[in-house]
């Protein structure tokens, strides 16, 4: 029996599902023909307390689990949506949990818990630096009552829907550290206030219908109480949070293949050619089989993972696991998929060339296959490190 077939979950899964029942395949669809963002299924989602099912209840959330929270992201592509949309709030959120100061929670979790405030956005990644983490070139020093940041980052998504961001800035040159991972910090930077003084955002056209951009740090001043935890630990803190946030895309990942399946199951058994229904040849049979495998074996990964998150165990070598195995197993199943529905799978109409370009992200962001690969051999084989 699957441990996590359990009636909570089923609950999740229903309410969820109910909801995406509102916003169908023409509703992503059409916003993704207009490159626009998916404002009203966002509302819906914030107002009936998805959004902040990872909230603490004394902070007004619900006070779920990673287990759970996974499950409503699963369920919204497994509906046809995308939640690449609003999946920031739920890992960024664990970031300020986590390490936030008292008064930090108390000020802004209820604020996001109600949908008052948006946490949908983290700033990492730079142009000059890419996966090379602990050389980022942002700095912010601090100066008097403020921390002071210039520098560049770039691919920051949902900055143009979230009024709060978590950024990552080197406190202390690198050239004075023991440790590359140590000197650098992390910053709640309220977008509301930055934005036009000191941050410049420039959106970047992309593949997917995903609102992400290049910020531009010009003596961009912050209050110095915005640093979360201790200065110089912020990139420990980050590594924290992308462990939420791999198991969290593997859930994504998850929900893509059980539409993918589904989809190149039912059309295969609709789709008659030669006189008989396609989904008889094996040949198509067998990729659609091979990636329900795939998806299932992944989905096991996915619940190790979030089992020893929320148990509070390190969970870093599982939710990399889960992640690489995930979107793997996703991106098979939108290749079945599009490959089941010949012809007709390229065009719009039936959704799979959206979901396709949507689900192939994963294996490039939050953290490209090869880096998993990498961490993989050197910390859980104990091969030499190769950067
Ligand atoms: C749509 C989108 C949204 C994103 N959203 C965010 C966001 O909100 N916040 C944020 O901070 N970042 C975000 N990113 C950035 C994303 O995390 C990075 O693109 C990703 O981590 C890869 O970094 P890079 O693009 O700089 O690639 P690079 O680091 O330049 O790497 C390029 C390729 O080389 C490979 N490679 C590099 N070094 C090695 C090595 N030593 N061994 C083997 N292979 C190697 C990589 O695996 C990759 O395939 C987003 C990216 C995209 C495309």
């Amino acid at each position: 029996m699957n441990p996590y077939e359990n009636e909570g979950l089923n609950a999740i899964r229903d309410g969820v599902r109910a909801l995406c029942a509102q916003f169908p395949a023409e509703y992503w669809r059409k916003i993704d023909e207009q490159k626009g963002f998916p404002e009203t299924f966002v509302k819906a989602l914030t107002d009936e307390g998805w959004l902040s099912a990872m909230i603490p209840e004394e902070y007004g959330g619900s006070g779920l689990g990673l287990a759970e929270a996974s499950v409503i992201l699963e369920e919204v592509n497994a509906c046809g949506g995308n939640s690449g949309t609003v999946h920031g709030q739920m890992y960024n959120m664990f970031t300020l949990l986590r390490h936030g100061s008292d008064a930090q929670k108390s000020y802004y979790l209820p604020k996001l818990a109600s949908g008052e405030l948006r946490l949908q956005s983290m700033g990492v990644t730079e142009p000059s630096t890419g996966t090379d983490t602990t050389k980022i070139k942002t700095t912010a020093v601090k100066r008097g009552d403020k921390y002071v940041i210039n520098g560049q980052k770039v691919w920051i998504s949902r900055v143009q829907h979230s009024d709060l961001m978590i950024l990552l800035a080197r406190t202390t040159p690198l050239a004075e550290v023991t440790k590359k991972s140590e000197g650098m910090s992390i910053f709640l930077v309220d977008l509301r206030d930055a934005i036009g003084n000191g941050l410049t955002v420039q959106p970047i056209a992309n593949m997917v219908n995903h609102e992400t951009n290049e910020l531009f740090f010009d003596n961009l001043e912050l209050p110095a109480d915005s640093l979360i935890g201790e200065e110089g630990k912020g990139f420990r803190y980050i590594l924290d949070g992308l462990n939420a946030e791999r198991a969290l895309i593997a859930a994504e990942c998850i929900g893509d293949g059980r539409w993918f399946i589904e989809k190149s199951a039912a059309y295969a058994r609709d789709r008659v050619v030669f006189g008989r229904p396609i989904g008889q040849n094996q040949g198509v049979q067998f990729p659609i089989a091979e990636a329900h495998i795939e998806i299932e074996a992944a989905d096991l990964m996915r619940w190790r993972a979030c089992e020893e998150y929320d148990s509070g165990k390190n969970a870093g070598a599982s939710a990399n696991m889960a992640k690489y195995l995930a979107a793997k197993a996703s991106w098979e199943a939108a290749n079945a998929c599009l490959q089941t529905h010949g012809g007709f799978g390229f065009a719009c109409e039936y959704d799979v060339e959206r979901k396709f370009r949507e689900t192939r992200l994963y294996q490039v962001a939050p953290i490209s296959t090869n880096l998993i690969l990498s961490y993989v051999a050197e910390h859980l084989l104990d091969l030499p490190r190769s950067f």
